[in-house]
């Protein structure tokens, strides 16, 4: 029988029709969500995809600064986000105004520098930075894009630009913003999960502390960790620490295979309360009215220049590294 979930997704396609809209959305959203997407992806492919959408309507589910990245690749497009209170902790972690202060006090002290941004940042901040990064392409953009004689100032994920550090070994000045999901795996639980399971595979979101990490048989984002994935085809369990919803992607794509999702210190799934804000309900209606939708603001056109400049530059690296050396 219908469920109320199916009327909605049955309007909300009826409506993607009606308005002519693409929908965009990230693994970290809802599996219904996903289901619906027209297209799924991590930030740097819904970015570069989000550059191809010919309907006159992106309908885009994620936070606020990726729906923000789509408008500043694809000006002409109406983007709609459906809850712009959907936010993210490295975003708030590195507000521009402090950082513009951080790069004139290194430029005084003669600091030769270049500054590299996760691309979980704001517009304004990302109008602050020579090169935006994702953790498809970050490698590739530490190791062959900054010059060898400048420092470089990464912001805001610690720990991502500790784990870069570690792999390109360049030194970094590392700004001290963190993700709240990645940030609460428990070791305590990986560990016990992993002596219950002693042939799983753990695979990690290079966003994850170093004592998350050290225990990683695989780190990398999420497009390659479903490369990597995808690429075994014996049984395997695998213990997951990223944001649970990834795992829908992987249990629909790699049947093959058991997922268990590592836990958070404080709650059993470590899901983004974010990512959560955006619904069903919500994506129907914000088709349905229009709005809410991303207005193109005064730091967007330096914004778009940077992300351009970094992010649709190919050839671009995936992210795949083993932490233990093969
Ligand atoms: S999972 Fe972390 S980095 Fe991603 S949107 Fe949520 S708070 Fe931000």
């Amino acid at each position: 029988m219908p469920t109320v979930l199916d009327d909605i997704s049955a309007e909300i396609l009826d409506l993607k029709q009606k308005i002519g809209a693409t929908i965009l959305a990230h693994y970290y959203q809802e599996g219904e969500i996903q289901a619906l997407a027209d297209i799924t992806g991590d930030s740097l492919k819904l970015a570069r995809e989000a550059t191809k959408v010919d309907t006159p309507v992106i309908v885009f589910c994620g936070v606020l600064f990726m729906a923000e990245t789509a408008k500043m690749l694809n000006p002409a497009k109406t983007v709609l986000l459906p809850d712009t209170s959907a936010g993210c902790s490295l975003v708030d972690s590195c507000p521009p105004d402090k950082l513009a202060r951080y790069q004139e006090m290194l430029r005084e002290n003669g600091r030769k520098f270049q500054t590299v941004t996760y691309i979980n940042s704001s517009a304004k901040v990302k109008a602050l930075s020579d090169w935006i990064v994702t953790s498809g392409n970050a490698e590739d953009v530490v190791r062959n894009k900054v010059p060898a004689d400048h420092e470089i100032l990464f912001v805001p994920d610690q720990h991502l630009g500790r784990y870069l550090q570690e792999v390109t070994g360049r030194q970094m000045i590392l700004w001290n913003g963190s993700c709240m999901v990645h940030e609460i795996f428990s070791v305590h639980d990986l560990v016990k999960l992993k002596r219950k399971y002693p042939d799983s595979q753990t695979i990690a979101h290079p966003e994850c502390p170093k004592n998350i990490l050290e225990h990683a048989d695989y780190i990398g984002g999420t497009e390659a960790m479903i490369k990597h994935v995808g690429a075994i085809g014996t049984p395997t369990t695998f213990l997951v620490a990223t944001e649970p919803n990834m795992m829908w992607q992987l249990e629909s794509r790699f049947k093959q295979h058991k997922y268990i999702g590592v836990p958070g210190i404080t709650c059993a799934c470590n899901a983004c309360p974010h990512m959560a804000k955006n619904t069903l309900e919500k994506i129907r209606d914000c088709m349905k009215h229009g709005k809410p939708e991303i207005i193109w603001q005064p730091e967007f056109d330096k914004a778009k220049e940077v992300l351009a400049r970094s992010l649709l530059n190919p050839p671009v690296a995936p992210a795949v590294s083993h932490p233990h050396g093969d």
